[in-house]
């Protein structure tokens, strides 16, 4: 038997043993575990599931041990995924600390903050959050104001990011700071690493449309940054940031898993879209509605095997620009699909709260509002397009056009 066979059978028996039942069922909203304290999951197995996964180093299989992982190689990682889809497992930890700033760590960080930092990400004690986009820089990023103001052995900082998502159950916030006013805008950016624990932060939270407060916006108060805290040289930042924010577009567990927890699999009614039009139609959808449901499955479909191919070929963790595309299509097949749920449902499809709507129409209608935001987190879809045209397909800039920072080299 070959090694990778043995490492199939021996993953294949201890995840038989160790994941807990309701692990092995749909992610359910609440139940998820972004790390820290701040933030609880209402199932007490998420955290065994999560305590198990993380003392064999799989809660980030690919980063070395010493830092938490386990040192997989791809092939390895594959069918550890491979294994956990087919029974069916929900990823033990979720979040920004895994996702993003972990990877980012493993590149740039020096050694004091991988050796303080990854860890405790792997083993869910922390959460992070998002410092980037400001009241007056999201587009175009570079021209971020919040200043940090060099002391020698720290940076005070003070400024305003906003959308800060779930700033006020964060530990830390890794954000972009300007440390020189003088230089070209992408050259005098930093990368900070901010406890969100420090003196002078405060967090303002801002509601959805979906009744819900997912993010915030984050003062910052002549916070004292330590100088240990900037990751890679100062004013080099951008490349950094950069580098973040593919991770943020698709993470390798992500792509290769299909995101059991992100959006793709949240927006899944309780029973299949074919079931969900029969019984709304009282047993025969109009032709119109079969033909989307299907041309939506096929859309899924792609998008999951292509994600896929793209994780196995690519030679690095993330590809590079081509997670444009993922993050492009992804929004679109995400708003479609919900679209299509509310053209099945007709108006049952409104409920906000109360009879006579069940509790999943609600969700639903609260999903469907707060989709229209995910062409936008992360980089909105026309910047998505920008970065098509321009990295992946090098089409050149029309003259007359200016390109936002987001997608600057
Ligand atoms: C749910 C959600 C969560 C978020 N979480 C975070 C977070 O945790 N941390 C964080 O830092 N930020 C976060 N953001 C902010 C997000 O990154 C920004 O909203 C996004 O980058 C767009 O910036 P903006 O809102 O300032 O819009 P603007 O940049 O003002 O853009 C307005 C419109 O103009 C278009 N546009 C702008 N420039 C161009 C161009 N060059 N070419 C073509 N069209 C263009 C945009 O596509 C958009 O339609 C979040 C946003 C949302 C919706």
């Amino acid at each position: 038997m070959s090694d990778l066979a043995v490492f199939r059978q021996q993953t294949r028996s201890w995840l038989a043993d160790n994941c807990p039942p309701s692990m092995r069922t749909r992610m359910v909203p609440g139940e998820e575990i972004n790390g820290g304290s701040r933030r609880r999951s209402s199932n007490p197995e998420a955290y065994l599931w999560l305590e198990r996964m993380a003392a064999r180093g799989w809660t980030a299989p690919t980063w070395p041990e010493a830092y938490g992982g386990a040192g997989l190689g791809k092939a390895e990682y594959m069918v550890l995924l491979e294994e956990l889809q087919r029974i069916g497992a929900r990823p033990p930890l979720v979040g920004m600390g895994i996702s993003m700033i972990g990877p980012t760590l493993l590149e740039y960080g020096d050694e004091a903050q991988k050796s303080r930092h990854l860890p405790a990400i792997a083993r869910g004690e922390v959460s992070w959050c998002q410092g980037y986009s400001e009241p007056g820089a999201g587009s175009d990023l570079a021209s971020l104001g919040t200043r940090a103001d060099d002391m020698g052995d720290h940076f005070l900082v003070s400024g305003s990011k906003i959308w800060t998502s779930s700033a006020d159950r964060s530990d830390w916030m890794f954000c972009l700071v300007r440390t020189d006013r003088q230089a070209p805008k992408h050259q005098g950016i930093s990368f900070l690493l901010l406890s969100m624990d420090s003196d002078g932060v405060s967090t303002r939270p801002i509601r959805l449309i979906n009744g819900a407060s997912p993010f915030c916006q984050t003062f910052l108060d002549n916070v004292r940054v330590p100088r240990e805290n900037l990751v890679g040289r100062l004013n080099e930042g951008w490349a950094i940031g950069k580098r973040l924010l593919q991770h943020e577009r698709s993470g390798l567990a992500a792509l290769a898993s299909g995101d059991t927890a992100g959006p793709m699999e949240r927006i899944q009614p309780a029973q299949p879209l074919g079931e969900l039009a029969r019984r709304y139609a009282g047993g025969r959808p109009a032709p119109a509605v079969r033909r989307r449901i299907v041309d939506n499955q096929m859309q899924r479909e792609a998008l999951l095997l292509t994600q896929r191919r793209a994780v196995e070929e690519a030679e690095a963790d993330t590809p590079g620009a081509a997670t444009s595309i993922f993050k492009y299509v992804e929004a679109n097949y995400v708003q479609d699909q919900l679209d299509l749920q509310l053209a099945i449902r007709g108006l049952r499809g409104l409920g906000w709260e109360g009879e006579p709507f069940d509790e999943e129409e609600q969700r639903m209608t609260r999903l469907w509002l707060e989709a229209r935001a995910i062409s936008i987190a992360g980089g909105s879809n026309e910047i998505q397009l920008n970065i098509i045209a321009k990295r992946v397909l090098g089409l050149p800039n029309p003259p007359a056009v200016q390109g936002s920072s987001r997608e600057q080299p």
